[in-house]
């Protein structure tokens, strides 16, 4: 039996940062803050499995 496919890619989040409109990608199970390369604002924080996004996403990149 062919094992299917499973879902649990990671995937990259395009978000954009709601101070300084800075377009970032960031990792979808990234273990550290993410700060705004720009101007330094959390983007996302780490939950212990996959990020809780702190910024407006855009897009899923996989
Ligand atoms: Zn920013």
């Amino acid at each position: 039996m062919v094992r299917a496919k499973r879902a649990n890619r990671s995937k990259f989040f395009r978000v954009k940062c709601p101070d300084c409109e800075n377009e970032q990608i960031i990792f979808e199970k990234a273990s550290t803050v993410v700060d705004c390369v720009v101007c330094g604002r959390v983007l996302a924080e780490p939950t212990g499995g996959k990020i809780s996004l702190k910024a407006e996403k855009i897009a899923e990149l996989t």
